[in-house]
């Protein structure tokens, strides 16, 4: 068993997509919930912000309306008790009269930090940044009846410590984040990739062992990967089948193809041993046969072969049925005659058919040749042809020994031959039937049979009568293949291939 040098290299793939994988979960899940983070830390400053604002300018006005109803001590005592209540934060509070004579100031130790000299008493909200820079002290002002200047103010000191606190929190709950994305991404990588990586194992176990019987697991939850996988070993299958197919059809051949070789053999032999001139050219011509017989079992073969995969060349035409039906006959007159079976004819007249006529012929040839083959002395043959439907029927029935029902799904396979006419007849390829079936359905045709054990059999053929069905129709190339060892060969091919 040998490791390959790729084996390293084909870890590679899965292991990169995995990575990729899990850098995607990692960044769409971190990206996301960043972006979430942020949006809630924005709402809080801004609503917090807002807050801040509201209070400051209702205070202000609650103030001016204090001032407007009992003037500077009132403002002072509505001050003293707000402060007192400690409800709220300390604001600062300020009356100005002209430009800096303070009437009135209201103001925590931490509020010196601010320079509200600078402040212009302008409309909408004034901001003054503290010495140090840390805090903010936002300031509304309003301009009362008698002419002072009215100022609340907020320092921002509180709110910009609260967010800070809570951007501590949220830095460590977006590291948990990114830490819960990579880890998060690394498991369901690793969870979606598992059946491949299986299946992958499987499938190299499969190729450096070469044990094709071997099967890729495919689990009861049935995901898409299950599904390949049975896809995987359906292939398997069918491959194992074809080759088991070929296999047996190479066995048939070589079978088939020594015992003639042995007898060509065996023929030269004698004749080299012999001094008999007379007896040397009778063997010659045995070796002649011989060798006309094999060189006719292959091309059969390799005519199956070719309607089979839709390689033939027909010459495709509208063939007269009478003729072609007529030549068969005739060719089979002597022997029909010699074993005294009566052959009848019953065609159509004037019946055409597209197909390749010399093609046909051979179909029905086959055909005859079996009926008279497997039909005692004294019985009879007949061959009839006519229109039905949207198609040209010929029926080759005979009176002959009839098919088991237990061969009847073999006939068709090559190098098929029933027991019985093994025995029966030394005579015959079991090719003749396959040739029949691939060749009727290159022409876009169908072949069929009844037959009743002791009684006779009924070959029908069909070809469709309209020219634009295509010839090698795919219906002739879904045949499976021939599983069937068989022995023997003999003239059923050198009948049929001329
Ligand atoms: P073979 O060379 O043996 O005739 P075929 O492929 O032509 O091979 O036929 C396959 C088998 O089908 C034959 O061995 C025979 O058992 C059966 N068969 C074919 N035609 C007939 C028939 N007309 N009557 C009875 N059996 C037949």
């Amino acid at each position: 068993m040998e490791e390959t040098p790729q084996s390293a290299a084909d870890v590679e793939p899965s292991g990169r997509l995995g990575l990729r994988l899990a850098s995607w979960y990692a960044v769409v899940f971190v990206m996301t919930s960043l972006a979430i983070v942020l949006l809630t830390y924005r709402l809080l400053a801004a609503s917090l912000e807002e807050r801040d604002q509201q209070l400051v300018i209702s205070t202000l006005r609650e103030y001016s309306q204090r001032y407007a109803e009992g003037g500077l001590g009132s403002l002072a005592e509505a001050v003293d008790i707000e402060q007192r209540s400690g409800r709220q934060e300390r604001l600062f509070v300020r009356v100005v009269r002209g430009q800096s004579q303070t009437l009135f100031l209201s103001a925590p130790n931490a509020f010196s930090d601010f320079d509200v000299s600078r402040l212009r008493g302008l409309s909408g909200l004034e901001q003054v940044l503290s010495q140090t820079g840390s805090a903010r002290l936002e300031v509304a002002s309003a301009r009362l009846a008698d002419g002072t200047l009215l100022q609340v103010g907020k320092s921002t000191e509180i709110r910009e410590a609260l967010l800070a606190r809570f951007r501590y929190v949220l830095t460590i709950v977006a590291l948990v984040i990114v830490a819960v994305g990579l880890a998060g991404g690394a498991v369901v990588t690793r969870s979606t990739l598992q059946p491949i990586r299986r299946l992958i194992s499987a499938v190299r176990g499969i190729i450096r062992t070469g044990r094709i019987n071997e099967r890729v697991p495919v689990r009861a939850e049935r995901d898409a990967i299950d599904e390949l996988s049975a896809l995987f070993n359906e292939m398997l299958d069918r491959i194992t089948t074809l080759i088991r197919g070929m296999e047996h059809a190479l066995d048939n051949v070589a079978h088939d193809l020594r015992t003639p070789m042995t007898r060509l053999r065996g023929v030269a032999e004698r004749a080299l041993q012999s001094d008999d001139v007379q007896a040397q050219r009778e063997a010659l011509v045995t070796c002649l046969e011989e060798s006309e017989r094999i060189l006719a079992m292959l091309e059969t073969l390799m005519d199956i072969s070719e309607a089979e995969t839709g390689t033939m060349r027909l010459e495709m035409s509208d063939a007269a049925v009478a003729s072609i039906v007529e030549d068969v006959v005739e060719l089979y007159e002597i022997v029909a005659e010699d074993k005294h079976i009566e052959v009848s004819t019953n065609v159509e007249p004037g019946l055409t058919v597209p197909a390749d006529a010399r093609r046909l012929r051979q179909v029905l040839a086959n055909l005859v040749d079996n009926a008279i083959k497997y039909t005692p002395s004294g019985g009879r043959v007949s061959v009839s042809a006519r229109r039905e439907g949207a198609v040209v029927r010929c029926d080759i029935s005979d009176t002959g020994v009839g098919i088991p029902p237990h061969d009847l799904p073999h006939i068709w396979e090559r190098f098929y031959r029933s027991d019985r006419a093994r025995m029966q007849s030394a005579s015959g390829s079991g090719l003749g039937l396959a040739l029949v079936k691939e060749l009727t359905e290159a022409m876009g045709g169908s072949v069929s049979v009844e037959s009743t054990p002791g009684k006779g059999s009924c070959f029908t053929v069909a070809v469709p009568r309209a020219t634009d069905l295509a010839p090698n129709s795919s219906a002739s190339r879904r045949r499976k293949p021939s599983a069937r060892p068989t022995p023997a060969l003999a003239k059923k091919s050198q009948v049929t291939s001329g």
